[in-house]
Order: C-alpha cells, then sequence, then structure tokens
C-alpha cells in the first residue's frame, strides 16, 4: 500500500511484532493456550498434570507437570521462536512422534500474555524461573515443569473483544483438557477452576478414562472398536445406532494420540452409519487410528488440528469398513437396547419416586447361539404350542424366543430365556427386507418376482424424466419396467422377497424418493435410498394381524439378518425386557 505517492519501502519486522502476527495462529482463545502447553507437558513425559484455570483461563492458566523438565541452559531457547527439542532434521519432519514440533508455542504465548516458566530437570540442584524478559532466577520445585500463563491479550486488547463470556471460555478449555485426557489415560489430571478442584481423573485404562471423561452413559451406548492390519489400526468406541438420541453427539478422532478434525475421518465415519440413521444425526464417537507416522502430515496449521494423510482413500475405506463390521453385528450378539431409557421413559415418576432404581437394572443379552437347524427344530416343536417350559434350558431358546401373542397388532410379543420381548413388526420387517435386497441389489442378475399382470402405469412429466435417468438403478433393484407411451410405463417385474406389493404405488414412490434426493447424493446413496422405500412399502404395516406362525416366522428372520436391531432410520426394532426388570415393577422382594 502506498500513500501520497511514495515509494514503499520494505522494513524487516521487529522480532516481538513477527512472533505477535504469528501468536494470532496459534493463539485463538485460552483453550488454545491450554492445548499448547497440556502438549508439551505430555511430550515431557509426565505422568501428573495439574491444570488451574481462572476466568475461563483469560486471567490464568497454569499447568504443573512432573516431566523431565528444562536445563537451566535451555529455558532462554524454550521461549525463542523456532526452537525446539523435538526435531532436527527434514527427515524428523516426515515421522512426528511427539504432539509438538514447531517450536513457536512458547514464544507465541509469551507474546501475548505474561508468561513465566520454572522448571527442574531431574538431575538439577534446584529449579529455575525464567521471565517473559529472559531473567533466570533460582527457585523452588521438584523434578518437573511449572507454565504460568496471565492476563491473555492483555498488550493486544483488539483481541481480547473477540472472547467470549468466562464461562463459555471455560467450556472450551475443559473440552481442551478432555481431549488430551482420552488420548493418555496413563496420566493422571487434576483440573481447578477459580480455585477449587473441579475434576480429578487418576491414570487408569482407557475404558476408565472414557467413563471418567464422557460419562458412563456414553459408554453403555457404543460398542467397542479394535480391529487393524499392519499399517492400520482402529480403536475406541462407536455408538450403537439406537442409542443416539442428538444430532450432535460428541465425535472425538485421534490419530497417532493427536486429536484432529479431519474431513476424511468424518465423512467415513457418517459413510457407515449412514443407513443406519436419519437426517442429520451424528453418531458419538471416541477413535484412535494409528498409522505410520511417515503416510501422514501433521504439519498443514499451526494448531496441528488438521492432517494430512499421503492416502486418504486407503484410510476412508479402512475406517468405513472397520465400523461397518463393528455396527454389523446381528441379533446373536447384540447387546439389549437401552433398557433404562425405555422402562424409565414408560414410568418416569413411578420410578423415581419409588426409587426403584430402574435405571440399574440392565439386562445383559445371554446369546444362546443356536443353529439354523436348531432354530428349525425349535420352531417345528414350539409354534403349534408356543407355550415356555419354565426351565427348559437356554439352549434351545433361540435369541428372540418365540412369539405368545401380538398387542394391538402392531406389536409383537414374545418370551425368551431372559423375560419379555416386544417387536416392533413393521420395523422389523422392514430391516429384513432391507438388508435382503442390500444383499442382491448391483448383482448382474438380481431376483425378480413376475407380477402376474404387468401393470401400467402413467405419470407425469418430471416423473417419467426422473425415470430415465435412472433406469439402471431400477434395474439393479430388481424391477422390470418398459415403455408403454410418452406417459405411460409398465412394470412386469419387481425384488424378488418383497411379497405381494402394489406395483403402481411403489414406482411412484421410488420415483419421488429419487426427486427428494440430494442432487449430489451418489449412488451409493441413492440406491441405499431406494432399497429403504421398497423395504417400507412391503413391509408388514403397523396395523396388521399376524398368526404366531407368522410372527415366528419373522423372529426366525431377524436372527439371520444383520443389523437387525434397529430400522433404516435408526430406531429399535425389539426391545428386550428382562424378568427383574418386569419384577422391579411389581416392587418384586420388597
Ligand atoms: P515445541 O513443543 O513445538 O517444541 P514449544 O514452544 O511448545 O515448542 O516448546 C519449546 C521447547 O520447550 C520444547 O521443545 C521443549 O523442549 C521445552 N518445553 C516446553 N514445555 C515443556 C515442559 N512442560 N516440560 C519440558 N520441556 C518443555
Ligand atoms: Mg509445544
Amino acid at each position: 500500500m502506498s500513500f501520497n505517492n511514495q515509494q514503499p519501502v520494505i522494513r524487516a519486522l521487529p522480532d516481538h511484532l513477527i512472533s505477535q502476527i504469528a501468536a494470532g495462529e496459534v493463539v485463538e482463545r485460552p483453550s488454545s493456550v491450554l492445548k499448547e502447553l497440556l502438549e508439551n507437558a505430555i511430550d515431557a513425559g509426565s505422568t501428573r498434570i495439574r491444570i488451574d484455570l481462572e476466568e475461563g483461563g483469560m486471567r490464568l492458566i497454569r499447568i504443573s507437570d512432573n516431566g523431565c523438565g528444562i536445563d537451566q541452559s535451555q529455558l532462554g531457547l524454550a521461549l525463542t521462536r523456532h526452537a525446539t527439542s523435538k526435531i532436527t532434521t527434514l527427515d524428523d519432519l516426515e515421522r512426528v512422534a511427539t504432539m509438538g514440533f514447531r517450536g513457536e508455542a512458547l514464544a507465541a504465548i509469551a507474546s501475548v500474555s505474561r508468561l513465566s516458566l520454572v522448571s527442574c530437570t531431574r538431575t538439577a540442584e534446584h529449579a529455575w524461573r525464567i521471565s517473559a524478559e529472559g531473567e533466570l532466577t533460582p527457585d523452588a520445585l521438584p523434578a518437573g515443569t511449572v507454565v504460568e500463563m496471565r492476563d491473555l491479550y492483555f498488550n493486544t486488547p483488539a483481541r481480547r473483544k473477540f472472547l467470549k463470556s468466562p464461562p463459555t471460555e471455560h467450556a472450551h478449555c475443559l473440552e481442551a483438557i478432555r481431549r488430551q485426557a482420552l488420548a493418555h489415560p496413563e496420566i493422571s489430571f487434576t483440573i481447578s477452576r477459580d480455585g477449587k478442584e473441579s475434576h480429578h481423573w487418576p491414570a487408569d485404562d482407557a475404558e476408565v478414562r472414557l467413563r471418567q471423561v464422557l460419562g458412563d452413559a456414553f459408554l453403555k451406548s457404543c460398542r467397542t472398536v479394535d480391529l487393524g492390519n499392519d499399517l492400520l489400526q482402529l480403536r475406541g468406541w462407536a455408538m450403537i445406532p439406537t442409542a443416539i438420541l442428538s444430532d450432535r453427539e460428541a465425535q472425538h478422532t485421534f490419530v497417532n494420540g493427536r486429536y484432529v478434525r479431519d474431513k476424511v475421518i468424518q465423512h467415513a465415519i457418517r459413510e457407515a452409519y449412514r443407513d443406519q440413521l436419519h437426517g442429520s444425526r451424528q453418531p458419538g464417537c471416541c477413535l484412535f487410528l494409528t498409522i505410520d507416522p511417515a503416510l501422514v502430515d501433521v504439519n498443514v496449521h499451526p494448531a496441528k488440528t488438521e492432517v494430512r494423510f499421503r492416502d486418504s482413500r486407503a484410510v476412508h475405506q479402512f475406517i468405513y469398513h472397520a465400523l461397518k463390521q463393528v455396527l454389523a453385528t446381528s441379533t446373536e450378539s447384540a447387546p439389549p437396547i437401552t433398557l433404562d431409557r425405555v422402562v424409565s421413559n414408560a414410568f418416569p415418576t413411578h420410578t423415581h419416586q419409588q426409587g426403584l432404581g430402574l435405571a440399574e437394572v440392565r439386562s445383559h443379552y445371554v446369546s444362546t447361539q443356536s443353529s439354523p437347524a436348531q432354530h428349525a427344530a425349535a420352531m417345528q416343536a414350539y409354534t403349534p404350542a408356543p407355550h415356555l417350559e419354565q426351565n427348559a434350558p437356554s439352549s434351545e431358546i433361540p435369541p428372540l424366543g418365540y412369539a405368545i401373542g401380538q398387542l394391538h397388532d402392531r406389536y409383537i410379543v414374545a418370551q425368551n430365556a431372559q423375560g419379555m420381548i416386544l417387536i416392533d413388526q413393521h420395523a422389523a420387517h422392514e430391516r429384513v427386507l432391507y438388508e435382503k435386497l442390500k444383499n442382491v441389489c448391483g448383482l448382474s442378475q438380481p431376483p425378480r418376482q413376475p407380477l402376474l399382470i404387468p401393470v401400467a402405469v402413467t405419470l407425469d412429466d418430471l416423473a417419467v424424466a426422473t425415470y430415465h435417468e435412472h433406469h439402471n438403478e431400477f434395474d439393479a433393484l430388481g424391477l422390470e419396467i418398459s415403455e408403454a407411451g410418452p406417459n405411460t410405463l409398465v412394470v412386469r417385474q419387481v425384488p424378488a422377497g418383497l411379497g405381494r406389493v402394489d406395483a403402481e404405488t411403489l414406482i411412484k414412490e421410488l420415483l419421488q424418493t429419487l426427486q427428494d434426493s440430494p442432487a449430489q447424493a451418489t449412488l451409493l446413496a441413492r440406491q441405499e435410498r431406494l432399497m429403504g422405500t421398497c423395504a417400507c412399502h412391503a413391509a408388514i404395516r403397523g396395523q396388521h394381524s399376524l398368526s404366531l406362525l407368522e410372527m415366528n416366522a419373522l423372529l426366525r428372520q431377524m436372527e439371520d439378518t444383520e443389523r437387525a436391531d434397529q430400522c433404516n432410520h435408526g430406531r429399535p426394532t425389539w426391545i428386550l425386557v428382562d424378568m427383574p426388570a418386569i419384577d422391579a415393577l411389581f416392587l418384586h422382594g420388597r
């Protein structure tokens, strides 16, 4: 920029100004300071970290660790820009194993706050304190480091204005601590807020840490993930679709122990859940991806929360398939859906007033592992007389038990070894049909069933255009359709296994589904929607009386179907109310 037509003059900026400008990228708010200081404490090999926060971290952030400390001769360098003990060569940069490596955090923080550092190595006689001006004085401290940041942005008031209220900033700080704590269960964390201890998480295993940090309810609504090969490993927890209650469940994702927000990972998670979640719901999870550091670039942004994978497709595929596999567990090994929510929802006041503790009445589903042949034999034995022997060995009872009746023509009531099972007949049948379609969709010859009389369907121009655009997708599903005029289609065959369907309504619903699909939907996403429409259309209605034979047939189909525990929209298809839960309802034993 030039003023008054004067020739611009280029000057090197003073160091302090360079640091302040660069600080903008590292220090966005108190929680980003906290994140950097925690990373340093972790890199120093600490096993105990204490965090003191005042006024949301704006007034004070103090991190005390018991790590390796900084030698007196190095203290000045620690505060210097581009000075780091963590990498020395480009080669190191390509396989970073520490959280920090850019050597700029302390310098950046020191340039926008009042920073002081006291540190003592394990071999030093005593600790040393360094002031922001670089002055060294002896101090007292056991081995470790205490970094104190006071009055963030005291010298840059314009930035101060962008900070939110102390409670908001405090919440961001807690989030930053949670992330590090999840990734480092071997480190104990103590947090104090405005002089009062608020959290203490002793070192423990990863599951205990998850419970400490995200709570028991989170843990209980998840399945464990632990899969991998030589190149990639994924472990952690991912929510069962039926347990996902809000649009924005917490997603914590880590790459080599580093918390990241990565589009590739997020997309893979979303894709894995897609046909089991509706709308914008997003699955909660805490997932740790381990990958050869040489295959991922962490030096993408100063805040280091973004990464770039050398082969992002492979990472996407791996995460997608790993989660699919975890979610595919059928009823054979599925835990019962969260009964506490169901039962206590049904009897909220009763439960609380009586102090029944129904929330604790959680049943443990015992997999009964019967083979299809056993099922068939058992069906023979039980279907005509659906009454169960009281003490029948549980191995003879299939997981979903035997139907004993139907409730208001909508729910199947069954009993198994644990108690009573309620099945949403429409949702369950829909799921069974959906999975069936999924197994055949895209085969070169998907099984079809001819209609006794071909059905002519008259459509408007938009529907006809939609059909033309997507006729391959109808083929792939197993529909055979021909054209009998500009606005008339004739349906000759429909996908096998759907039973009796109203072909005209089905075609119209499918075309409507395509019109409602977002323009950017992938072929796979559209296919899933089409299969969903077919399944919903052909499933037993919610108002439909069934014979015991039909009910039991549905139960056996569910047992043989992957992901039968929930309908296509993520709602449960069945719930188990076990005997202790029922006894508790009647105050049994009190
Ligand atoms: P980086 O972490 O990228 O190396 P920093 O500016 O965060 O850069 O820290 C500079 C250096 O100071 C680190 O490389 C490390 O040697 C030292 N250091 C900082 N904090 C600690 C700590 N808590 N314990 C031991 N050494 C530390
Ligand atoms: Mg650092």
